[in-house]
């Protein structure tokens, strides 16, 4: 029988790949023969053989000698043995023993030559055997795959072994033959061969460059497509009411910074043209960019249109609906807060449910609760993410579905640097807002030891005096929200110690119902409260700007961007406000971060040291920025490469004839077959 193979093909056509063994693979996300060979080994074990003078303590190596003595097996406790033989290296004798694995023992004979990998004990001079290797393979390096309790790495291995033998000839090149010539570049089959098989450590790093070149490129040319795409196609017109929206503007109780007047401005010629908006709005805390999205959201009421302003907290959302229901005052706008504290109340949901879908509605502001799936709109137009950074790559496009493409706008306070938000958000236009509104002063920041604890509360108190308000951010302890809150009780109970009853003192953490966090906010907005002792639930978006005095306990827990945003609570107005950061920490970086804060206010700043402070190849950093996530590239190391692959990415997209149905280029089959099925997002 005759059958076409694909590398689409699923995995269960490999010869041992039965239902139990797909789920195992499936879980690790291989699907397919593609997926497979794209499984990269994170890691390589080096079998070049050794000379003992070169090995040191505790490191892993290969060592190849002669069988000295006949292997003995001990046995011990319940099902545990012990494989002893002597090994001859040159002139020296060492111990080689395999925990575990007695039925190695017929491999090993007297004055046999043997190479064992394992690790070296140089006191004792004795090696603990990973494995035998085979006398016949003598490739020096070794891929390590991820693997899982059902399927062993070395299955996982197996399985490529056999995909790349039976598949290879349809692996075609994607990255086009001249910059392959450009860049000296390996054709993909090599690469692949060479990622999963290297002979050395050199061609298996020259496959690795191929494969960073490669995996930049691709993902560059998906969204520069999808960039140019959103462009052409056909979006939503959104005719907003200049008059109304002028009106609007100049009722504010301040005037736009010229920055802020700029992102209107571009984001309201997006908004007039028949394209999709897909705009990223950067501005450093305390920018101002609640009004611009308030902006946005009324111009597309003013055309009729239906608007939604996603948030991740819950405070973050009660705090903006209650500010747009101030600003819209005596417009003709409806609208309604949805976060998962009105979806416990089903009756009062079902009702909201209602009226956005008849679109009576005309604003919604809530968190994630908006992208369930039971809510649809009439007629949405516009929709807005805030602090975006907190949501993930595939969130950000579910809400985009929710209607017939609307425009989009998100907002981040995250700066990351220029040549990083390409990436991470290449698939969008950035509008920056560049400036603080006239009148901030700097936020004063100091840096203290826990031992000075008390002089922290005498200068919260001197503020009081002077009716300011403070904010007290308790420890944070990552494993354990229980933990979080035992902290933030116990710093409760001693500022009230301290305080009251001249001041009051109030309690926010995230165990509380959303009812209870927003009454205490309210109570700190009011006034009514004057220090607010709180876990990070404050840590976005929230503003008071009578607060001056931010306080942060054990702050060398915090990361940067997180303290930078803790820091953004205060310096929202007018007055001279300040940051205590009370730390003694256990290590430079630590020690690193509590300077940065000090020197400095500015957030693109911030996140630059950040950057270099994390050092390389820190997934979780670049997590944290939104960046997408890649096998073998790492954006900060590998930045050059990023830069070549991102030039080139547009020189390909921006060619018309690249964009032609009639295309047979791979390349271009490619970015449809993955942009079909949404694989870039995940
Ligand atoms: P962020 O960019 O961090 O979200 P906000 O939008 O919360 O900042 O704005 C911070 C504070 O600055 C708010 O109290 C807001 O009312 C105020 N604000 C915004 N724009 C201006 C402006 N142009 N002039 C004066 N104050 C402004
Ligand atoms: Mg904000």
């Amino acid at each position: 029988m005759f059958v076409l193979k694909s590398l689409n093909d699923s995995i269960s056509v490999l010869p041992g790949v039965g239902p139990k063994k797909m789920v195992a693979l499936n879980k690790l996300n291989i699907n397919t023969i593609a997926d497979l060979l794209g499984a990269y080994p994170f890691r390589y074990e080096d079998f070049a053989t050794r000379k003992l003078s070169e090995v040191s303590d505790q490191q892993k190596v290969a060592l190849k000698g002669t069988v000295a003595s006949e292997p003995v097996i001990s046995r011990f406790g319940r099902k545990k043995n012990r494989l002893n033989f002597r090994l001859l290296i040159e002139h020296d004798v060492i111990m080689v023993t395999f925990f575990n694995q007695a039925y190695l023992a017929k491999q090993v004979e007297t004055g046999k030559s043997l190479a064992v990998y394992g690790k070296w004990d140089a006191k004792r001079q004795s090696l603990t055997g990973i494995k035998i290797l085979a006398a016949a393979a003598d490739d020096e390096l070794g891929g390590v795959y991820r693997s899982s309790k059902e399927i062993k790495q070395s299955q996982v291995k197996k399985l490529v072994a056999e995909a790349f033998k039976e598949y290879q000839e349809l692996i075609v090149d994607l990255i086009p033959e001249k910059l392959r010539h450009k860049y000296r570049l390996m054709s993909r089959k090599e690469m692949i061969r060479n990622i999963h098989f290297p002979d050395n450590q050199k061609i298996a790093k020259l496959a690795r460059r191929t494969g960073v070149f490669e995996e930049f490129f691709l993902f560059q040319v998906k969204m520069q497509y999808l960039k140019r795409h959103s462009r052409i196609k056909n979006g939503i017109q959104i005719k907003y009411d200049l008059q109304k929206l002028r009106s609007f503007i100049a009722g504010l109780p301040f005037t736009l910074t010229p920055a802020q007047k700029r992102v209107v401005n571009e984001i309201c010629y997006d908004l007039h043209h028949k394209y999709h908006m897909n705009r990223l709005l950067q501005g450093d805390v305390g920018s101002g960019k609640t009004i611009v999205a308030a902006i946005a959201l009324y111009a597309a009421v003013t055309a009729g249109f239906q608007a939604a302003l996603m948030v991740p907290t819950e405070i973050l959302a009660q705090q903006h609906a209650e500010k747009f229901v101030q600003l819209f005052k005596g417009l003709d706008v409806n609208l309604v807060l949805l976060t998962s504290a009105t979806a416990s109340k089903a009756k009062q949901r079902r009702e909201l449910l209602k009226n956005l879908e008849n679109g009576q509605i005309d604003i919604v502001i809530g968190t994630h609760a908006l992208i369930q799936d039971d809510v649809n709109f009439a007629k949405i137009g516009i929709v807005v993410t805030d602090e975006q950074h907190r949501f993930g790559v595939s969130q950000r496009q579910v809400l985009r579905q929710k209607g017939k493409s609307p425009d989009v706008l998100m907002m981040t306070a995250t700066p990351i640097p220029r040549t990083l938000a390409l990436t991470a958000y290449g698939e969008m236009e950035v509008s920056t807002i560049d400036e603080l509104p006239k009148g901030r002063k700097i936020i004063k920041t100091f840096w203290l030891k826990n031992s000075q604890l008390a002089q922290a509360y005498s200068f919260i108190q001197k503020q009081l005096k002077e009716h300011a308000q403070a904010y007290i951010v308790s420890p944070l302890i990552a494993e354990s929200e229980m933990m979080d809150l035992k902290n933030a009780e116990e710093v409760y109970a001693k500022t009230k110690k301290l305080f009251e009853p001249q001041y009051h003192v109030g309690l926010l953490h995230g165990k509380m119902s959303s009812d209870e966090k927003r009454q205490i906010m309210a109570a700190f907005k009011d006034h009514q409260i004057d220090v607010l002792v709180s876990t990070t639930v404050i840590e976005v978006g929230v503003d008071v700007t009578n607060a001056t005095v931010m306080m942060i306990l054990d702050a060398e827990r915090f990361g940067l961007a997180q303290l930078h945003q803790l820091r953004g609570r205060v310096g929202r107005g007018e007055r001279q406000s300040y940051c205590l950061l009370l730390a003694d920490p256990k290590n430079e970086y630590g020690v690193a971060r509590m300077k940065v804060m000090v020197q400095t206010n500015d957030g693109f700043m911030i996140a630059q040291k950040d950057l270099e402070l994390r050092g390389q190849g820190d997934i979780l950093g670049s997590k944290q920025a939104g960046m997408p996530e890649f096998k073998l590239g790492d954006p900060v190391a590998d930045l050059n490469v990023l830069q070549v692959a991102q030039k080139e990415a547009a020189q390909v997209v921006n060619n018309p004839a690249f964009d032609d149905s009639q295309n047979k280029d791979p390349l271009f089959k490619y970015v449809k077959h993955s942009l079909s099925t949404g694989m870039s997002f995940d």
